[in-house]
């Protein structure tokens, strides 16, 4: 198959180009800035003013681009991180519009802050309505605009991303840098829920998405397994074999992160029903063997 895909240099798009090449796909990244990329027999980085009718029939649209989240969540901040997701998908509809033969499927990234936080909900798929913060007003706003393609007859998914597990990239290197200095343990209360997803199962249930006809709408990309943040910590103390007694007030991190702070202190639980109806299979659906697997 022949895959478009935005943000493919990105942490979670690179190893999914990795996967689709590996299946045999061809994929066409789309980036801000193809010459700091070399192009491989299955891989063509592209810029956004291509002339699309150059590319062959591309079965597939993977939209995962967007500015980070991590970082000062100052006003420009905020509307770069609305703006760079709005602006990529609107292209992505765009070039859709003026394909002659439509794709079979668009998947296009959310994230589970779609649901809003809460210490006691279990939110799935079926949860219709949106909270109304900044991540859920984003979240929205991202796939609204996705949802033209539906218009077009074109299978689309809203790949609600959990947080990814890398050693790396992602969240668990900054959630692991404290322990590993003797410095770490729960974030403020503790209670906040983390829906968490091994990278290796992200990358598997996106290819899964693409394959399976029955996957549409909104899909929870997130291990069957959540824990609280005090759990989790606990969990990644012992993996790293280190303390994790400490704690760090919501008090002192609101005034160190600002509004980000809401990434850390809280939180929410969110179950992969539509993945466990479709019968997808999770390496890693417990914490304590993702973490292994990834500081083995
Ligand atoms: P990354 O930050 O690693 O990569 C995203 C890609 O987006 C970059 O490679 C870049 O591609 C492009 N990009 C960055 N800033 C901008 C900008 N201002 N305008 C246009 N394009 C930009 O993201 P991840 O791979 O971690 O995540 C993919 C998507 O999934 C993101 O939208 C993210 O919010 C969401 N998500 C990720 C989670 C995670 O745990 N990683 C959790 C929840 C949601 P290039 O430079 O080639 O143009």
């Amino acid at each position: 198959m022949n895959i478009l895909l935005t943000g493919g240099t990105g942490f979670i798009g690179s190893r999914f180009v990795k996967r689709l090449v590996a299946e045999g796909h061809h994929v066409y990244v789309l980036t801000r800035f193809p010459k700091q990329h070399q192009d491989t027999e299955y891989v063509s980085y592209i810029s956004y003013n291509y002339s699309m009718n150059r590319l062959p029939f591309i079965h597939a649209v993977v939209n995962l681009a967007g500015e980070s989240l991590f970082g000062y969540w100052s006003e420009k901040k905020k509307a770069d991180v609305v703006s760079s997701r709005i602006q990529t998908t609107e292209k992505l509809i765009a070039i859709m519009m003026h394909m002659e033969t439509k794709p079979e499927v668009f998947i296009s990234g959310s994230a589970i802050g779609y649901y809003g936080v809460s210490n006691d909900k279990i939110f799935t798929e079926a949860t219709k309505e949106a909270s109304d913060d900044f991540l859920a007003t984003v979240t929205s706003q991202w796939e609204n605009v996705a949802h033209t393609a539906e218009d077009f007859g074109i299978r689309t998914v809203y790949a609600r991303f959990g947080v990814v597990l890398d050693e790396n990239e992602g969240a668990l290197p900054q959630m692991a840098r404290p322990i590993k200095l003797f410095a770490g343990g729960k974030i403020g209360s503790g209670e906040q829920w983390i829906s968490w997803i091994h990278i290796d199962d992200c990358v598997e249930m996106l290819l899964f998405a693409l394959q399976e006809k029955a996957i549409k709408g909104p899909l929870n990309v997130t291990a069957p397994y959540p824990r609280r943040n005090a759990d989790f910590t606990k969990v990644l103390g012992q993996t790293l074999h280190r303390p994790t007694f400490l704690s760090a007030p919501t008090a002192m991190l609101k005034i160190m992160l600002g509004e980000m702070h809401q990434l850390i202190t809280e939180g929410q639980y969110v179950y992969p029903k539509k993945a466990e109806e479709n019968h997808f299979t999770f390496t890693y659906p417990h914490l304590e063997e993702a973490l292994q697997q990834i500081y083995q």
